[in-house]
C-alpha cells in the first residue's frame, strides 16, 4: 500500500478500474452503472444502458429507483437503497454522494471520496434548463469522469423553445395533418411535453401506449404534464391536427402510417445531423437533446476545475484534445456498452 499521508494520496487510477463488468471502485467494492449483474451497483440514472437488471444491491436516487422498478420489475435489484442528492454514505473505504445531473428525473453524478481524493462520475448530463429534473450541479474535484456523447465542436444544440415553436407552427399551418413526434420514453417525452406547455400549447397531447407509464411516474414526482390522452384508442378523425408522441421505433413503422397524412417529427440531439433525419424519414427534425453539447461539455470542465479528466461514452478524442490544450491531464476511458438511449 502507498503512504496514506494527505500530501501523497494514492492516485485515483490506482483505485478506480475499468473491468469487463464496468467501472469498478475497488476500496468500496462496487461498480458505477455496471454492464453485467454485480454484487453492488451505484446507478446514475434509469436509461437502459446505465440501469441494467440483476444486481444484488443497488444504490440510486429515489427517482432512479422508481424508474428501475417500473422498467425492470424484479430485475431492479435484490436490495435497493435510496440516497437523496447531497446525502453522504460510507461504502467500504469510500464516501459516496449523489449530485443532480440535469439529464432525466432522478439522474445523478456520483461523487467518490477516498484517501484524500475526490472523483466525480458525471453519468449522462446536460446544462440546459429542464423543468422535469433538478439542474446539474458542478462539483469541484480532482478527477472528473465526463460523458462526451456530443463531444465534437460541430454539436451545438439550438435553444429548445425555438425547436418547440417550429412544431407548434407546423401544427398551425397543417391543421388537418396528425403530427407524430418520435421521443425516447424516459426523459425526452416528458421534457418535450413541459416545453410545449411552457410555449402555450394547452390542447390534449396523445400518447402511444409505451409512453404512458413513465409519464404517470413523472406526474407522481410532481411534474405537471397537462391533459394526456391515449393515442391507440383514439379515432383517426380525432387525431386530425392533433399532436401524437410515440417511441422512435413506432414512428418508423406502420403504427404512424395508419394516421392521416402524418407529419413525422423526431426530437433528438442527433437531428442536428441532417442525414440521420433523412434516413429516418423525418420531415420535421427537432434538435432537442438531454446530453451536453460541445459548449456545455467545455464549460463544465471549466466549472469543476479538475486538473484531470477522463472522457467516456461517445466522441472522446476531441474533448481529450481540448482539455489537454488547456493544461488538463486528459485521457479516454475505454468503457463500452452505452447506446445513448436518451440522446
Ligand atoms: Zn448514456
Ligand atoms: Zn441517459
Amino acid at each position: 500500500m502507498p503512504s496514506m499521508s494527505p500530501n501523497n494520496p494514492p492516485h485515483p487510477e490506482r483505485w478506480m478500474k475499468v473491468c469487463p463488468e464496468g467501472l469498478y471502485v475497488e476500496p468500496g467494492g462496487f461498480y458505477v452503472d455496471p454492464l453485467r449483474p454485480v454484487e453492488r451497483a451505484v446507478i446514475t440514472h434509469g436509461h437502459s444502458d446505465h440501469a441494467r437488471p440483476g444486481h444484488a444491491k443497488v444504490l440510486a436516487t429515489p427517482g432512479t429507483l422508481a424508474i428501475m422498478r417500473q422498467r425492470l420489475g424484479e430485475g431492479a435489484g435484490g436490495f435497493q437503497q435510496a440516497l437523496e442528492y447531497g446525502e453522504a454514505i460510507r461504502i467500504g473505504e469510500v464516501t459516496v454522494r449523489l449530485a443532480p445531473a440535469g439529464h432525466v428525473l432522478g439522474s445523478a453524478q456520483v461523487i467518490l471520496e477516498h484517501a484524500g481524493s475526490r472523483v466525480v462520475v458525471s453519468g449522462d448530463y446536460k446544462r440546459t434548463f429542464d423543468r422535469t429534473c433538478a439542474p446539474f450541479e458542478p462539483v469541484p474535484c480532482d478527477v472528473f469522469i465526463t460523458e462526451a456523447t456530443f463531444g465534437l465542436p460541430v454539436f451545438r444544440h439550438p435553444p429548445d423553445l425555438g425547436e418547440v415553436r417550429k412544431l407548434i407552427h407546423s401544427l398551425e399551418i397543417f391543421p388537418e395533418r396528425t403530427h407524430v413526434v418520435g421521443v425516447y420514453a424516459l426523459g425526452k417525452c416528458q421534457r418535450l411535453i413541459t416545453l410545449l406547455r411552457a410555449a402555450g400549447y394547452d390542447r390534449p397531447i396523445y400518447l402511444h401506449g409505451a409512453l404512458e407509464p413513465i409519464c404517470t411516474l413523472y406526474e407522481g414526482f410532481g411534474i405537471a404534464l397537462g391533459e394526456l390522452r391515449p393515442a391507440t384508442v383514439a379515432a383517426k378523425e380525432e387525431l386530425k391536427g392533433a399532436l401524437v408522441l410515440a417511441p422512435p421505433a413506432a414512428v418508423a413503422d406502420r403504427w404512424a402510417r395508419r394516421l392521416t397524412d402524418p407529419v413525422v417529427a423526431m426530437a433528438s440531439g442527433w437531428m442536428r445531423v441532417r442525414q440521420r433525419a433523412r434516413q429516418r424519414g423525418v420531415e420535421l427534425p427537432l434538435v432537442i437533446s438531454d446530453h451536453a453539447d460541445w459548449d456545455e461539455l467545455t464549460q463544465t470542465l471549466d466549472d469543476v476545475g479538475a486538473p484531470e479528466v477522463w472522457v467516456t461514452h461517445g466522441r472522446e478524442e476531441a474533448l481529450v484534445h481540448h482539455a489537454t490544450q488547456r493544461g488538463i491531464r486528459a485521457r479516454a476511458l475505454a468503457l463500452v456498452g452505452f447506446e445513448e438511449e436518451g440522446a
